[in-house]
């Protein structure tokens, strides 16, 4: 095994981006002649309860081999992993290192290390900005670029899912381009809620919007690789419109619509996109998982082929509002990033431990849910018609 560590093989710079769990660095292999630019993901350590997580095989958890020692790459330190969520990240990378990779759009793991502070994910660089931010700043934006865009979400997902990996957290600020280049590939990641077989975990939709998660996520059914086609239909009826299927005064109640599947095309935006579209939407958006189709199979879509998504520029107005859901998704997802680790996990011991654990009451989960939707739906009360304006 070697032994090196992060710093001898890699020169780390600025910060990318901070999740509730991590922080992310851009990073320049200098051990090699050739300098390959890199992102570095730590995943913070926490101490929390030393219950196996579903899904984690037992021997992978504190005090025994640690899993990036099984996964060969190289370490400084042993420290053994044991955060159930950190785990579950490294178990669901090496899956994909192992069966997908290298694939144009799943982002990519090459190394390991860990020390005292955490895990350091060494992941391909993607620095063509995320999915929204694009779409909005292109001059041209039309049906065809949104079927493009989900060709490629649909071409990562069939890889994913044929490995038996399921996502659980698909949203736009999980897709990233890789380059700036127009015909940049656009890179599905953050597997860290993902699970690599199916089991039914309550923690989907606790760490922040529940915009995108599927009715049976809510309602702690089975989870299968259907929720992400779910979540991707959610994605699509945003990108051709502007603002998300489910729209309500509250977390709870939007929850009651996403369980019902009670969204609309509201006609005077809808009016002008293609029946096809609309058709794949509502196929996507089907509260029973059997009969959503898979991303194999919405790849031979008419709509996501291409052949009948509209050329044409799309609707200024809908441009508009998709930039104005941008603006406020980021400032939300900002919040919510730097709460989240400066109030709730530094104050909320009870928390770490529910979380650890994932062994939540009924009545627990709902008082966190109620506690998260306080903090995450300021400013996402606007109704429909507010989304309109
Ligand atoms: P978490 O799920 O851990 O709470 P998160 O879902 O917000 O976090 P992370 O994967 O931790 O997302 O990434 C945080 C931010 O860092 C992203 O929003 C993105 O801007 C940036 N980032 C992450 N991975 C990469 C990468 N491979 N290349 C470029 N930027 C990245």
């Amino acid at each position: 095994m070697r032994q090196e560590r992060l710093a001898d093989e890699y020169e780390v710079s600025e910060i990318l981006g901070r999740g509730g769990f991590s922080v992310v660095r851009r990073g320049v292999r200098i051990s090699s002649g050739e300098k390959t630019h890199v992102a570095i993901k730590t995943l913070k350590r926490f101490c929390l309860p030393t219950t196996t997580p579903p899904g984690i095989p037992k021997g992978s958890r504190g005090g025994e081999k640690s899993i990036a020692a099984s996964m060969g790459f190289p370490m400084w330190k042993q420290v053994p992993v044991s955060d159930a969520l950190l785990t579950n990240e490294i178990l669901v990378m090496r899956k994909i290192v192992e069966n997908v990779s290298p694939h144009p759009n799943v982002i990519d793991l090459y190394d390991v290390y860990e020390d005292q502070s955490g895990v350091h994910l060494v992941l391909e660089l993607c620095s063509g900005g995320e999915l929204f931010d694009r779409i909005v700043a292109q001059e041209r934006y039309s049906e065809a670029g949104a079927a493009a865009v989900v060709r490629q979400i649909a071409k990562g997902l069939t890889a994913i899912h044929q490995a038996n990996i399921v996502h659980r957290d698909l949203k736009p600020e999980n897709c990233l381009f890789l380059n700036k280049t127009e015909g940049s590939p656009l890179k599905i990641m953050d597997f860290g809620l993902s699970s690599v077989e199916e089991f039914t975990d309550p923690v989907v939709g606790l760490f922040g919007s529940i915009d995108y998660v599927s009715p049976e996520a809510l309602c702690q059914g089975t989870i299968t690789s259907k929720s992400d086609m779910w979540s991707l239909g959610v994605i699509l009826y945003i990108l051709l419109s502007g603002y998300p299927p489910f729209i309500a005064q509250s977390n709870r109640q939007k929850q009651q619509m996403i369980m019902a599947g009670e969204f609309s095309f509201y006609e005077k935006t809808w009016t002008i996109i293609t029946s096809s579209a609309k058709q794949l939407i509502s196929s996507l958006l089907t509260v029973d998982p059997d009969r959503r189709p898979s991303a194999l199979e919405l790849l031979e879509h008419p709509w996501v082929i291409g052949d009948s998504a509209k050329q044409d520029q799309m609707n200024a107005e809908i441009v508009s509002r998709l930039q104005r859901f941008n603006a406020r998704r980021k400032l939300r997802a900002a919040a919510f990033a730097s709460l989240w680790t400066s109030t709730v996990f530094s104050r909320t011991k009870k928390l770490k431990s529910l979380l650890g654990s994932h062994d939540l009451s009924q009545q627990e989960l709902q008082n966190l849910r109620m506690h998260f939707s306080k903090i995450c739906s300021k400013g996402d009360n606007a109704t429909q018609s507010e989304f309109e304006q």
